[in-house]
Formats: C-alpha cells, structure tokens, sequence
C-alpha cells in the first residue's frame, strides 16, 4: 500500500495562507499545471512562479511504458496518448520544467525558481531559476 506523503512545502517556503496560488499535481509537473498557472496569471494576477518537486518522488519509479501496461491489464484501456511524466532525475527535472514555462507562450515572463524539498529533512532547496 501506498502512503500519500503530506509535502508542507508552504511552511518550507515561509509561505501564510493566500500567500500564493498552490497548483498540485503528480510529480509537480509545469505542464500539467500549465492551464492552471494562465488562469492564475490572467484572473488571479499572479507574478511569480515557484516549482517545487521533491525527493522519494513516486514519479521517479515508473516509466511511461510501465503505466500503460498496467491500465491496459487492468482497465483495459488505451493510455497510449498520454504523457504520464515521469522522470528518472529529480534535479533535471525541476529544470526542464522551469525550461517548458519559460518557453510557454502562455506564460508571462516572471520570475520563476525551481526547487527540491527534501522529504527527510523539510528543507527545501534552490536547483535553478530562469
Ligand atoms: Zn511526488
């Protein structure tokens, strides 16, 4: 069984409550959060973009092959199409993703930093910034 890890990066980063708009996803992957960082920079204002991945990452034990063969046996699915993201290095990882919302025509151009929060310790650390 599996345990969702409860990551208080908020806490990491010295962030109070509506500090900042909070967009989770699996891996904590930028283009998956991409339509929810253009709602958040259009309707919310938003001017500064924080990506956060971590270690023990559950991303970084599965490929894209792996997932699919498991819906195909057990939904009996196709999930071909899509990109599950997953990666096999954590550092990289928080750099493509500053590299895709820096590419992002979607995305103003602000600030954006990209770190590792450290399961172990509750520290959280600076990997890159665009
Ligand atoms: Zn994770």
């Amino acid at each position: 069984m599996e345990t969702l890890i409860y990551l208080d990066t908020a806490r990491a980063l010295g962030l109070e409550e509506g500090d900042a708009h909070v967009i989770r996803n699996a891996g904590g992957r930028a283009s998956d959060a991409l339509r929810s960082i253009v709602i958040s920079q259009q309707l919310l204002g938003t001017r500064e973009i924080v990506i956060v991945h971590h270690t023990d990452c559950g991303m970084l034990t599965f490929t894209d092959e792996v997932i699919r063969g498991k819906i195909r046996s057990e939904l009996k699915q196709d999930a071909d199409h899509i990109a599950f993201l997953p990666f096999g290095d954590l550092e990289q990882s928080v750099l493509d993703d500053i590299r895709v919302l820096k590419e992002s025509p979607l995305v103003l151009d602000v600030p954006i930093t990209g770190y590792i929060y450290e399961v172990e310790s509750g520290k959280i650390v600076k990997v890159g910034s665009s």
